[in-house]
């Protein structure tokens, strides 16, 4: 395991109680706000990221280059501690560049390259040709995977795992199911990992948001080998696939008109990316009787609030005036 990393988030990040869903479900729901770990720097990214950056530090890269969806969140917090600890920032970003709002502004207004891209397939060779041309110039860059999700950023949700143990301590209370959404894979490995390496029986349930299950099982069990090569039962992997919808970063009127109902009686936002689909994939599998065992459910906000574009911003406007 890597001990180094740099201290920039704000942790630890608080837990909260659902009172109104926890009274409509009698269950104790509580919340883990890890968009709360930053501005610039919020939500679930930059645990990874203060491994990842705190890696290349160590080895003396001075170039980072990343991917992921123009609206990544991901892409945003790299390019904020990119500034932050003078390292130069590339991005290859796929989807349309359009509108220049939420995370792409911010990676513009905080000084990345950013190097645009048809379709995510295009992704890993546009990172290697630009990481050729910066050699060529005598810059030493450090290639982030999507969603920093390799054997080093994993460690940042190990990391977070062992929070919520002391956590528990601090609040007196066991929680039964971890629930988290699912997008590069590193956040679920690294809890899983915890949950398994300190033996604390929890169910580790995440919401897939893209691909099926069969893939993130896949990619998942890869970043646990990476982290320890002696783990081989993989039984307790539990990717739900059932909430991704219309696919990523697409929403139904349904899934817009849940988040409203969830603002409105929570006052909690949830993104349409991640948070959304896995919130409403969570208090679904509630109603079916998956965790009637469960007495304390943690869910974790993992950010995203910049994903509210425009277009998906009018149309819960429209929704609204219904
Ligand atoms: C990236 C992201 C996730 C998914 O985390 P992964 O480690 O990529 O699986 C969840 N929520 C938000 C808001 C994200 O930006």
């Amino acid at each position: 395991m890597l001990e180094n990393k740099l201290n920039v988030a704000q942790l630890d990040t608080p837990i909260q109680k659902l009172e109104h869903l926890s009274q409509d479900y009698g269950r104790n729901i509580y919340i883990k706000r890890d968009d709360f770990t930053g501005t610039e720097l919020s939500g679930n990214k930059i645990r990874k990221l203060e491994y990842t950056i705190q890696y290349a530090l160590d080895h003396e890269y001075d170039t980072i280059i990343t991917t992921g969806a123009v609206t990544s969140n991901h892409a945003r917090a790299t390019t904020a501690l990119c500034a932050k600890e003078n390292l130069e920032c590339h991005l290859v970003l796929s989807g349309s560049q359009q509108l220049v709002e939420g995370n792409l502004f911010l990676n513009q207004l905080m000084g990345a390259r950013i190097h645009s891209i048809e379709s995510s397939n295009e992704r890993d060779v546009t990172m290697k040709t630009i990481a050729s041309e910066l050699q060529e110039e005598g810059k030493r860059p450090l290639i982030v995977p999507v969603g920093a999700s390799d054997w080093i950023g994993t460690h940042g949700y190990v990391n977070a795992y062992k929070e919520i143990l002391k956590q528990e301590h601090q609040l007196g209370i066991k929680f039964d199911v971890i629930n988290v959404a699912v997008g590069s894979g590193g956040t679920y490995a690294g809890l899983w990992y915890g949950n398994h390496h300190y033996q604390s029986n929890k169910q580790i349930v995440g919401y897939a948001v893209d691909a099926d299950r069969e893939i993130f099982t896949e990619k998942v069990k890869h970043l646990v080998k990476d982290i320890d090569k002696s783990t081989t039962d993989f039984d307790t992997i539990d990717i739900n696939d059932h909430y991704v919808g219309q696919g990523y970063g697409q929403a139904t009127d349904e899934e817009l008109r849940f988040y409203i109902d969830i603002a409105q009686k929570e006052g909690l936002v949830l993104d349409p990316t991640y948070t959304g689909k896995a919130f409403r994939g969570m208090l679904t599998e509630l109603e079916n009787g998956t965790f009637d065992d469960a007495e304390n459910i943690l869910f974790i906000h993992t950010g995203g609030l910049q994903g509210y574009t425009q277009e998906v911003r009018e149309r819960m406007l429209k929704l609204l005036d219904k």
